[in-house]
């Protein structure tokens, strides 16, 4: 069975037509100290289950979507605009 995304500019499609480019982390302000930008870009959490994944459509709109979804079972719950969902949170 293939995997499919739902983008939601492009509809629902393939899912080798993404790159999965890792965790939605909150990236630290410019002023902050080294430490924490070392665990912005090296220390991750990988957590089992449901989480949130920066996800490029590469080969449809090439906007950055996240994917609200089970690293273990790959069941998606939800996929945002990126732009959105940060605007949405502030
Ligand atoms: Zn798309």
């Amino acid at each position: 069975m293939a995997s499919l995304i739902t983008c939601p500019h492009c509809g629902t499609r393939p899912k080798e037509e993404f790159s999965v480019r890792g965790a939605v982390i909150a990236r630290p302000s410019a002023s902050e100290k080294d430490e924490a930008w070392h665990r912005y870009v090296y220390v991750r959490d990988n957590p089992k289950g449901r989480y949130q994944e920066y996800w490029h459509h590469a080969a449809g709109c090439r906007r950055w979507l996240v994917v609200n979804r089970d690293n273990l079972t790959h069941e998606v719950f939800g996929v945002t605009d990126a732009q959105a969902s940060r605007e949405g949170s502030r």
